[in-house]
């Protein structure tokens, strides 16, 4: 719930205002996970809340830890539904990988969390709680929209999400600390310019012909690159930054020079910047990690066509990292 909302709530109870501003701050405070730890909150009132309500929509039922500090954990709902979130420090930022469905139904070739498909969307609480639930050991300095599901599918939660955790009485994160990753829905890429403009979004490219898109990122078979490159222009152009694609390296699938003239082309043309991933084995997949050698002359290859280009750090290679990994080991295991 926002500030506004919990005031609401606790009068709907026939409670003063303040009291669900009281909620809302204490909720956000280090060591909360009942009313009863809201020390400004009258014992009686809180164990009356405590009986009626769930302050916390869910709990950690499994974490790997990486020894680079990766920490990946598995959060069990109320309703039994499995969620993984991952935290990712290093020196000066603590960054928050997070889910915004449970499965997902977009069904990317080499990504755990589509093998079955959607089950249902996570609620805003639940969007929050995952970065809550990282804040308490280390404050969060930004989030990622890159977990399981396709966040512009839940687009009310995950707006509402961004806007309850930059509440300045709850954890006041700026808006610009967010990074939405969506596979192309142009309907609503148009809509979050609009709507939340100091939000980045990131274009999970992966392929810059439709064919071999259409392989890897089945989605584009309904909606083209042509027309969600469309979408991003515009978005671009409504917040004035400079789009952003994303393009996971898989060994055999999207890694000829074709392919590297193709990203350049795209990349050129609407001036964006390039994140290259080389991809994180998950098993289920035929898709294989690229080799160092094959990343490196591909991205030459495309930054000496005049983009600027990224290759992403592998994290956690120790652990089940990749999107959706954890969930399905655990509910293989029951
Ligand atoms: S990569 Fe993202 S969009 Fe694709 S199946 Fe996995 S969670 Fe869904």
């Amino acid at each position: 719930m926002s500030l506004a909302e919990t005031r609401s709530w606790a009068e709907s109870l026939g409670l003063p205002g303040y009291r669900g501003q009281q909620v809302f701050e204490g909720l956000y405070a280090p060591g909360t996970n009942r009313f009863a730890d809201i020390s400004v909150l009258p014992r009686e009132l809180a164990e009356r809340l405590d009986a009626e309500h769930r302050l916390i929509p869910g709990e950690e039922s499994r974490r790997q830890e990486s020894a680079d500090g990766t920490v990946k954990s598995l959060l069990r709902m109320h309703d039994g539904k499995l969620v993984e979130c991952v935290s990712i420090p290093t020196e000066d930022r603590h960054t928050i990988c997070v889910s915004s469905q449970v499965g997902c139904a977009v069904g990317c070739t080499f990504c755990a969390s589509g093998l079955n498909g959607v089950e249902r969307d996570l609620t805003a609480g639940e969007i929050v709680y995952q970065i809550l639930f990282h804040h308490r050991r280390r404050p969060v300095t930004n989030v990622v929209f890159m977990g399981s599901g396709e966040p512009l599918f839940n687009y009310d939660n995950v707006v509402k999400a961004i806007r309850v955790l930059a509440e300045p009485r709850g954890l006041g994160m700026g808006k610009r600390r967010f990074t939405v990753s969506t596979s192309g829905v142009p309907k609503r890429i148009r809509q979050l310019g609009v709507d939340e403009p100091q939000v980045t979004l990131a274009f999970s490219l992966h392929a810059a012909d439709d064919e071999t898109r259409s392989r890897i990122v089945p989605i584009n078979r309904r909606w083209p690159l042509a027309e969600v490159m469309d979408a991003m222009d515009e978005y671009s152009a409504a917040v004035n930054r400079r789009m952003t694609l994303e393009y996971v390296l898989l060994a055999e699938s999207n890694m000829t020079d074709a392919h590297a003239d193709s990203l350049a082309a795209v990349a050129q043309k609407y001036r964006a910047h390039v994140n290259l991933i080389p991809f994180n084995p998950v098993f289920e997949t035929t898709h294989q990690r690229p080799e160092t050698e094959a990343v490196n002359a591909f991205a030459a290859r495309v930054a000496a066509q005049g983009v600027n280009i990224t290759v992403r750090g592998q994290r956690g290679a120790d652990i089940d990292a990749a999107c959706g990994q954890l969930r399905r080991r655990e509910m293989s295991q029951g």
